[in-house]
């Protein structure tokens, strides 16, 4: 039997009470956000109660795997500050307003992009990166048309 080592060295988020929606669909390539029932805004990062009205009425909905975003902010990292991405530098840290739900803002790195390439505004889209047999990270590639 082939025995198989994961390569993988950067820490793995972990799930939670709140979060584990979230990546439970991140892990099957889709993106889930909370939402509350009583004002119908969404959390991201989620949590126990909404973060606006304090409602604990919250449930969640299945945006599937066709995500689209514009680039809201972003910062250019050239030094690792976690071991295990010190092959991947520069990375660029995004925050990522989703065109369906602008309010909804989403951290992660954009992939496939040279430094030069990013600004404000960049259309994104979400993909998923596989880290382990049954964790994926949620990460954006820049739209091609
Ligand atoms: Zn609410």
């Amino acid at each position: 039997m082939k025995h198989v080592t994961t390569a993988y060295q950067k820490p793995i988020p972990l799930k939670d009470h709140d979060n584990k929606p979230y990546w439970d669909a991140a892990d099957k390539h889709q993106l889930a956000l909370q939402k509350c029932d009583d004002c119908q805004s969404y959390a991201q990062p989620p949590g126990p109660s909404c973060a606006k009205c304090g409602s604990q009425h919250v449930s969640w909905e299945n945006f599937g795997d066709d995500i689209k975003a514009t680039v809201y902010s972003y910062v250019v990292s050239h030094r690792p500050f976690l071991p295990g991405f010190q092959d991947e530098l520069p990375t660029i840290i995004a925050l990522a307003q989703l065109d369906d739900v602008p309010e909804v803002k989403i951290m992660g790195n954009i992939l496939h992009c040279e430094e030069k390439d990013v600004e404000i505004g960049l259309p994104i889209q979400m993909t998923w990166v596989d880290i382990t047999e049954d964790r994926a990270l949620p990460q954006w590639i820049p739209v091609t048309n």
